[in-house]
């Protein structure tokens, strides 16, 4: 019982996660988590407007809000269910 009260909201516990290029590290995504949860997101990123390279397959646990980074615009996201990998292709 007093457990439940002294839980914190988890939105101002926010942990911030950026998505970079795995061949030139530009930040291509900011991934703000709002939520706990046990939900596993895998996040791949391709066409670095920068280098055209792409990032690493990258996984996290807990709900996100996935925003742009700065400059950065996303073209299309495309979710792959065999591998159950969220492909983000930049512009
Ligand atoms: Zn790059």
């Amino acid at each position: 019982m007093t457990e439940e009260r002294v839980r914190r909201p988890k939105v101002n516990d926010l942990g911030q996660h950026e998505i970079l290029c795995a061949d030139c590290e530009q930040v291509l995504l900011v991934m703000m988590q709002t939520e706990e949860s046990d939900k596993v997101n895998k996040i791949k990123v391709t066409n670095c407007p920068k280098c055209g390279g792409e990032s690493w397959v990258n996984s996290l646990v807990g709900k996100y809000f996935m925003a742009q980074a700065e400059g950065m615009i996303i073209r299309e996201m495309d979710f792959d269910e065999e591998t159950n990998i969220m492909k983000v292709r930049m512009m």
